[in-house]
Parts: C-alpha cells; sequence; structure tokens
C-alpha cells in the first residue's frame, strides 16, 4: 500500500535544529527542505520465543538448576526473552560432548566432508539474512542498516571462506601436517555478536576442532538462532555447543583442562585475566582485546572523502568496535577546514530507532556502557577539551547518545587514552609524519590505524613505523574473511581471518 503523504507521520517536517550547516548554502537558520519518513524495517521475520535453552550436544536444554536471566533491547528498554543462564555443571557437560563430537567423528572427518557442512551454514546464514539482521539489531542496538549489509553479510562470508579452507588444509601449510586442537573456549562480545561468532566458529570447524561458545550476557539471541542453523545443517550434535551465562561461566569454561584452545573477544581487562588463568598450561590462545586507534589525516588528502572515513571510523555501531578510528589526527595546516566539514556531517547523522533503515546511529548496547561513555565525556569536559554534538533529539526511551566531536583535546586527556567505547571522536594536531607517527604509536594499544594522503610512498612508510595490527590507508574499518585482524601490546595477540585465523586452530606436525 502507497503512504499517505498527507498523513501527520509521513509529510515533509521542517528542520527543528539550530540551523542548517553552513556548507549546505542555505543561510544561518534556514529551513531545510527535507525530512525523512519513517522507515522502519518488519520485526515480523523474527519469532521471538519466551525462552531459550542452552545449546548442548545438537540439542537445547534448560540450565541444570532452572534458572534464567532476560536480555532486552537497547532500544526499548523492553524485554526480548528469557535466556537458560548456563551452570559450571552445564558448562562441563558441553565441553564433554565436544571432546567426543571431535574425537569420534569431526576431528577425522576428511575435510571435503567437513567442508559441505560449513558451506550449507554460509547458504543458511544467507537465506536467513533478514531473520538475523532483525534479531541482531534488536538484541544489540546496531543500526538495521549495518546488520543488514555488514554483520551479517560477512559472518556468511567466513564460513565460505573456511570452507573452502577445510579440504586444502596441506596447501596452507605447504610439508606440514596440520591437526586440529580439540576443544575451542570461544568467549566473544556484544558489539558484533553474531560476526565475532563466526570468526571464531568458521575456523576451528573447517580444522576439526570443535568449539563450546559463550556470548556476551547482552546479546545472546543471534548464538541461539545460530544453534538452529548447526540443527538445519544436520552438524553432528557436539560440534557446536553454546552456553550463555555470566562472566564466572566464562572463566569457567577457558580454565577447564579438557579445552585445548581458547579464543577471547573483549576488553584488555578480561583479556588478562584470562591470559593468567591460562598461563602455564598448553593451551593454544588468542586474545583480541581494546584498541585506540589513530586515523591521520595529511594536509594533502581528499578531504571530503576523508570525512566519510572518518565517520565510518568512529560512528559505525556507535563507536563500539574494538578498531574504531577514535582519535583523529589532523595536520596542523587543515584541521578547520576538516573539523567544519565534519561538524556538518554530524549535523545530517540520523540517531535513533535501530530499526529503522535510515538511522545511522543507533542505540547504546547497555545502561552500563552508556554510563561509561557519559562519564569519560563528563571528564572530557572537565580537564577542558571542546565538545561539540549535532543538534538532535533523541528517543525518550532505551540508550542513545549523540555523535560526540571533541577537540582542543591534550594527549594527557582521559578521553585521548582511554578506550571509550561510544560515538565520541577527540581531535588532535601534529605538524610533521614523525610528530604523527609518535602520537599514534603514544597507546598502550596496537590494533588498528588509518592514512590518508595522495602519496602511496607516504602510505608506505607510514604503515611500516605504526605500531597497529591493521592500518588502512584512504580507507577505514574495511573487513573481509581473507585478511588477518589482530593487535599488538594491549590489544592482544594471534590473529583471526585469512590462513593466519586457521593457524591458530591447528597444531602443525613434520610430515
Ligand atoms: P568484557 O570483556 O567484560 O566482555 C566480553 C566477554 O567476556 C563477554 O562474553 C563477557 O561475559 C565475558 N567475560 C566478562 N568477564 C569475564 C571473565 N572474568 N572471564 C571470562 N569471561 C568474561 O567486556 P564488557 O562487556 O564488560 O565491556 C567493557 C569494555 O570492554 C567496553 O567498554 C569496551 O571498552 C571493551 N570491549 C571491547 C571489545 C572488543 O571487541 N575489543 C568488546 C566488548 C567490550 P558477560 O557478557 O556475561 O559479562
Amino acid at each position: 500500500m502507497m503512504p499517505d503523504v498527507t498523513s501527520e507521520s509521513t509529510k515533509l517536517r521542517p528542520w527543528t535544529g539550530d540551523r542548517a550547516p553552513a556548507s549546505w548554502g542555505l543561510g544561518d537558520g534556514q529551513a531545510i527542505p527535507w525530512e525523512y519518513a519513517p522507515a522502519p524495517e518488519s520485526r515480523e521475520i523474527v519469532r521471538l520465543k519466551e525462552r531459550y535453552g542452552l545449546f548442548i550436544d545438537g540439542r537445547e536444554v534448560q540450565a541444570s538448576d532452572g534458572a534464567v536471566f532476560p536480555t532486552v533491547n537497547p532500544a526499548t528498554e523492553d524485554k526480548l526473552a528469557d535466556v537458560a543462564r548456563a551452570t559450571p555443571a552445564d558448562v562441563d557437560r558441553a565441553i564433554r560432548a565436544a571432546g567426543r563430537a571431535q574425537k569420534r567423528r569431526w576431528g577425522s572427518l576428511p575435510g571435503r566432508e567437513r567442508a559441505k557442512y560449513l558451506f550449507r551454514i554460509a547458504r543458511l546464514l544467507q537465506e536467513r539474512s533478514r531473520e538475523f539482521a532483525v534479531l541482531e539489531t534488536m538484541d544489540s542496538g546496531k543500526p538495521i542498516r549495518e546488520s543488514r549489509d555488514v554483520d551479517v553479510p560477512l559472518a556468511a562470508a567466513h564460513f565460505w571462506y573456511y570452507a573452502g579452507w577445510a579440504d586444502k588444509l596441506e596447501y596452507a601449510f605447504p610439508g606440514r601436517v596440520a591437526r586440529p586442537l580439540g576443544v575451542a573456549a570461544q568467549v566473544i562480545p556484544w558489539n558484533f555478536p553474531l560476526l565475532m561468532l563466526s570468526w571464531k566458529i568458521a575456523p576451528a570447524l573447517a580444522a576439526g576442532n570443535t568449539v563450546v561458545l559463550k556470548p556476551a550476557s547482552t546479546t545472546p539471541l543471534s548464538a541461539l538462532l545460530f544453534a538452529d542453523v548447526c540443527r538445519q545443517a544436520d552438524l553432528p550434535p557436539g560440534v557446536v555447543n553454546i552456553v550463555p551465562g555470566p562472566a564466572q561461566i566464562g572463566m569457567h569454561l577457558v580454565s577447564s583442562p579438557s579445552v585445548q584452545k581458547v579464543a577471547f573477544t573483549g576488553s584488555t581487562e578480561v583479556g588478562k585475566l584470562i591470559h593468567k588463568a591460562t598461563a602455564g598450561t598448553d593451551k593454544a590462545i588468542t586474545l583480541e582485546l581494546g584498541g585506540k586507534a589513530a586515523n591521520i589525516v595529511f594536509e594533502d588528502a581528499a578531504l571530503d572523502q576523508a570525512v566519510e572515513g572518518i565517520v565510518n571510523g568512529i560512528y559505525f555501531n556507535q563507536g563500539e568496535v574494538c578498531c574504531a578510528g577514535s582519535r583523529l589526527l589532523a595536520q596542523e595546516s587543515i584541521v578547520e577546514p576538516l573539523v567544519e566539514k565534519l561538524k556538518d556531517r554530524l549535523a545530517t547523522m540520523r540517531v535513533g530507532d535501530p530499526l529503522d533503515k535510515n538511522t545511522d546511529v543507533g542505540a547504546i548496547n547497555s545502561r552500563q556502557q552508556l554510563e561509561k561513555i557519559t562519564e569519560l565525556v563528563e571528564a572530557g569536559v572537565a580537564e577542558g577539551a571542546d565538545i561539540y554534538q549535532p543538534p538532535c533529539d533523541l528517543p525518550d526511551r532505551g540508550w542513545f547518545f549523540r555523535p560526540t566531536l571533541f577537540t582542543n583535546v591534550a594527549q594527557s586527556h582521559r578521553i585521548a587514552k582511554e578506550e571509550i567505547f561510544g560515538p565520541v571522536l577527540s581531535v588532535l594536531t601534529f605538524r610533521t609524519p614523525d610528530e604523527a607517527i609518535e602520537k599514534a604509536n603514544n597507546t598502550p594499544y596496537g590494533l588498528s590505524a588509518g592514512v590518508w594522503t595522495e602519496k602511496g610512498s607516504r602510505i608506505l612508510a607510514m604503515v611500516r613505523r605504526l605500531k597497529a595490527g591493521v592500518v588502512w590507508a584512504n580507507t577505514f574499518n574495511r573487513f573481509d574473511p581473507t585478511s588477518p585482524f589482530g593487535g599488538y601490546k594491549e590489544s592482544g595477540f594471534g590473529r583471526e581471518g585469512g590462513m593466519h585465523g586457521l593457524h591458530a586452530y591447528v597444531r602443525l606436525e613434520d610430515r
């Protein structure tokens, strides 16, 4: 049915912000002649259950003590469902199921047979992509545009990619025999729930391991929908087990003497605890932790393109991204026009209902995370930086934060040092490439960085000196399953993606 363009809800409304951005050439205070009509994605495709169980040994089971915890929609604060809360005994059961499946079936299955299952999972993810995208957005708060166009397609792409390696392990590691490690304990965060699951499960399975995965407590639903995909794909019982539960369950899982591999993505603080808990064991371990990336813009860069890259770098997924470009390092000669352009661009960003297809910045994942962002932004103001937030109305309910830009930031400010994990950009300046390198590397983290310049030689020179696992040139936040991702220093160690990601799940032996 065509919408009634005369109705109150859809007719064109005048701009309610302070003023039109200067670059739009409309004159100060002039109304902007358009407004987006609401474009909500339907929730109908998702059939939420009232209660979700654990996924152990191919079956949905309740927690051994019957306990559940709620998961809520961060955009509305409404409860979505109750989820079984695994006990240590449940985790042990899942690990035993994974061990049996690995020894009796999956580990000895020819690679081409494992590949068939992975291809099937990839195809099912694609077939059910809308359902996954809507569910992910409801449970995490991320804009539907991102779950639809980034998270879900990339998750499927990881399964496609690693399915391709399953029968080619001998070519990945020429002259060596690649053996699976055994049972992988995987703990994932809430910012990219399905994507982090695929980064971990796809290479593990391709190499012949089985897994027990603990999703984050605020975003368990896409992992539980993935359990349904495993059943649909006829994956042998026990190959994938999913155990939602609190932090202690994560620690119990990674500490188990019956797991041979630990993979964690999350905060540096928890990464250190897990590193300690696994020290002295022969478990293989990869940690993908926090970041405070520098996005470096030289005076010869194409500024309008850089603005898009900076915006994508820090406001993508509300800035809840470990590799977010949260520190903008702008060459002094261009900082003024660049900041003006950024402010104009921020004024066009749409904050609100994550299920609306026009939304750029959705809901913050939890009240706790919103409080952390608010606290750090208040610290930025108190320490003397200049804050800019575009005028925009935030929804009455839910956890939202305006895109924020700080100028006049000193390196000693908390907003320049600490991971905010929110839509907050700190602008610093530099004069020479050496100064840019020094400032960019002046952080305990080392996950990612960006360089914007017209000169290829400068890109190469910068990349060599930046201490970051990933450096993007004239772009930012680009991901591909063929490309390894991971950090240095307090951003962790080990790589996910590409052949490096496969290497993390095998033991290499001489022929
Ligand atoms: P955490 O590191 O606490 O959570 C990540 C995952 O680890 C979740 O599944 C969590 O479970 C689990 N976990 C928490 N504590 C332990 C533990 N002691 N042992 C084993 N597993 C554990 O991140 P937060 O959600 O607390 O976020 C805090 C900050 O961490 C953010 O503000 C952000 O700065 C950073 N962060 C970084 C991420 C990244 O991708 N690098 C991702 C998420 C957060 P549960 O959900 O049940 O607590």
